[in-house]
């Protein structure tokens, strides 16, 4: 094992979402310090932790106090510059690395890492240039969709695509900027595998995790996915390659579209993932403390369900329209776990917590975690 990070030595991490808040949290109880950096001065992280740098991801005064103060930086969301990045890894590490961030927050680059080392990935092109608009005929089915290659998350820069003839329009919406155009495949289901991997190349997966999205958005996740064989074993071996040859260091999560009988690889996210937030109440250890663990170069905790099922449900900001949840809806219930990030502003379609339910099977849970959040709006007074 390479040289560990103990505490009480500072962690800090680029961007203040619920994901740092949550990174924040694992990291303080285990007796560490945390600096967040994040414009945003009433963020759900910079509001936990022990210091919070308010400055743009890529201040050059602010990323150097990180280097200085901190024994490793990390990041919670892929959008964070490479360049910010790379200039506090000149000075301490940075887990994952720049270079395997800017793969991953870049679909083109993403998705020839991907064709290089053999990973399916569903039909797609880049679409750059004009040629390549005329081009794009001959490659891809329609109906298709249009993804920018940066900066997209939660759907957001995707339009769809019905034919050809309306794919000029589709790239002007988009601002004509770099974009890859995927087929729109006909899922049967959608998985994801959440792992870690350290410095000296451990690795542990989590079981895989069934997706359903609704417009784009994670609306629900149950562990484990039911899948045929030895479907656990394989996707696991599946995404701890792909983590290996990025040299990835720290926690991804690996998107996966079934289609009849194949696997195709739709994303990865470099760093701890929504679909991963049942860990905390139903894994040994969660993808939270995880990712300190995997950043520190500590020992990785087991990935080991503590339950048979368990399910998870995002709480959007549009439950908050006709006012405050009822949230007795879900804390009076014996396996209900309610989460809530510390959002000031409920917009519709914004994160603004989760639930989980661990009883029985996955789909029970499912089920029922699902009725708890129906009745978070219908049981208001
Ligand atoms: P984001 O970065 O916003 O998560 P994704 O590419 O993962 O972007 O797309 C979000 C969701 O949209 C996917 O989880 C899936 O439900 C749907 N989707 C995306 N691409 C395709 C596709 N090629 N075919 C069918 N559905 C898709
Ligand atoms: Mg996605």
């Amino acid at each position: 094992m390479s040289e560990q990070i103990v505490p009480p030595a500072m962690l800090g991490i680029l961007g203040g979402g619920q994901l740092g808040r949550y990174f924040v949290m694992a990291a303080r109880t285990m007796g560490y310090r945390t600096t967040v950096l994040e414009p945003d001065p009433d963020s759900p992280a910079g509001k936990v932790a022990d210091v919070h740098i308010v400055a743009p991801y890529d201040d050059p005064a602010a990323l150097d106090v990180l280097a200085e103060t901190c024994a490793v930086v990390t990041t919670e969301f892929e959008n964070a510059p490479a360049s910010a990045l790379a200039r506090v890894a000149e000075r301490i590490p940075v887990y994952p690395s720049p270079a395997a961030i800017a793969t991953c927050q870049d679909r083109i680059a993403e998705k020839r890492f991907l064709d290089e080392i053999g990973v399916s990935v569903g039909p797609w092109v880049s679409i750059e240039t004009d040629d390549d608009l005329a081009g794009a005929a001959d490659r891809i089915y329609f109906p298709a969709i249009l993804k920018t290659a940066r900066l997209g998350y939660d759907g957001k820069g995707q339009v769809r695509v019905h034919a050809h003839s309306d794919l000029a329009a589709a790239w002007e919406t988009l601002g004509r900027v770099p974009c890859v155009l995927e087929e729109r495949l006909s899922l049967s289901r959608e998985l994801s595998v959440v792992l870690a991997r350290t410095a000296d190349g451990r690795t542990a997966c989590y079981p895989v995790a069934q997706n359903q999205h609704i417009h784009g958005v994670l609306d629900t996740t149950h562990v484990p996915a039911s899948l045929p064989g030895d479907g656990q074993a394989q996707a696991a071996e599946l995404c701890t390659y792909i983590a290996e040859e990025l040299g990835y260091v720290g926690v991804m999560a690996v998107e996966m579209f079934v289609v009849g009988r194949n696997v195709f690889v739709n994303e990865l996210a470099p760093r701890p993932h929504n679909s991963g937030h049942y860990t905390l109440d139903a894994c040994a250890t969660s993808q939270f403390e995880q990712q300190v663990r995997a950043v520190c170069g500590l020992g990785l905790g087991s990935t080991k369900l503590s339950v048979a099922g368990v399910a998870m449900v995002n709480l959007l900001g549009d439950l908050w329209e006709g006012g405050e949840p009822h949230w007795p809806a879900v804390l009076g219930e014996q396996h209900a776990h309610l989460h809530l990030y510390g959002k000031a502003e409920a917009r519709p379609g914004r994160k603004m917590g989760h639930l989980t339910v661990t009883t029985g099977t996955a789909m029970g849970s499912s089920a029922l975690a699902k009725r708890i959040r129906k009745r978070l709006t219908t049981d208001r007074g």
